[in-house]
């Protein structure tokens, strides 16, 4: 299918590995000029000379902590105006309820909410002026069924989750969408790394620890960045203009609900 997006510009923040590269190599097959982001410059400089040698289309990269406010400002002075913002960043560590204090609510929340926000705030005005824009945010599962261990990440992303709700409404009559997409377990160092968690708390085996993961899911495997990537560009084409302010899992049949 033509994604009819060619030519348009993204800025795909946490886009060096996992979910934001997938999302990012998906767009640029359609065409889609770059703008990438990490907070490590090596793992960032051969993603973009990779996506550039595969698809000849332009990526500039900026290396930054997109979590803090001057990461953003040198992010968005690269990007200026784009057509397509895709939002990601790390997610929380896990823990026990009772572990966290203020600080850490508020690295979470400066993560995984008020990041996305603030970039959605300054980027979303260009898009209305020219009657045309797409926004999907990287959320998470837990979002829908939430993930005891992952407390900072459930509570962070519920916010961001309110957030998009109204403001999709509010941008939709401008001809910009805003959506968020909702990873289930995917194959990525992210995943890599809960699966040492999980191997260490019950003393088991790495392998073992990923299979007992993997039983959880109905499709019995994690889903690919590539999988992920293609949905993202999906949402951010001229077909998917009529999904508003919607959340879309993508857990392979994971989480246990009828809606
Ligand atoms: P990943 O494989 O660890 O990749 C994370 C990417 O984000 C890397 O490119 C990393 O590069 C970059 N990054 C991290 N923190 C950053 C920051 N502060 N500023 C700029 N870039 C940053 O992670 P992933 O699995 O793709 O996960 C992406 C998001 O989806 C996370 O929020 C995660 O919690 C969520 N999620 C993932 C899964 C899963 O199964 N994979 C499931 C549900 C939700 P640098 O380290 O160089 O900055």
């Amino acid at each position: 299918m033509d994604l009819d997006i060619k030519g348009k510009r993204a800025l795909v923040t946490a886009s060096s590995k996992g979910l934001g590269l997938g999302c990012a190599e998906a767009l640029a097959e359609a065409g889609v000029d770059l703008v990438m982001n990490a907070r490590s410059e090596g793992p960032l400089a051969k993603a973009a000379e990779d996506i550039r040698a595969r698809f000849k289309v332009e990526v500039t990269e900026v290396a930054a902590d997109i979590t803090t406010e001057d990461g953003r400002a040198d992010v968005l002075a690269a990007a200026g105006k784009v057509d397509i913002l895709v939002t990601n960043a790390g997610g929380p560590p896990p823990g026990l309820w009772s572990d966290w204090d203020r600080n850490d609510f508020i690295a979470a929340l400066d993560a995984n909410m008020l990041t996305p926000i603030a970039l959605m705030k300054i980027l979303l005005p260009g898009m209305m002026d020219q009657g045309w824009g797409r926004v999907v945010n990287i959320t998470s599962q837990s979002v829908k069924a939430p993930i005891p261990v992952l407390g900072l990440s459930n509570a962070a992303r519920a916010g961001l989750t309110g957030y998009v709700a109204g403001t999709a409404r509010q941008v939709a009559p401008s001809g910009v969408t805003i959506n968020n997409l909702l990873p289930g377990i995917h194959a990525t160092d992210r995943a890599d790394a809960l699966d040492k968690g999980v191997s260490q708390q019950q003393n088991i085996s790495l392998e073992d620890a990923t299979a007992q993961r993997q039983a959880t899911i109905p499709a019995r495997r994690y889903g690919t960045r590539q999988e992920f990537g293609a949905a993202c560009a999906f949402l951010c084409s001229q077909h998917a203009g009529f999904i508003v302010g919607q959340n879309i899992l993508l857990d392979g049949g994971a989480v246990n609900t009828t809606l």
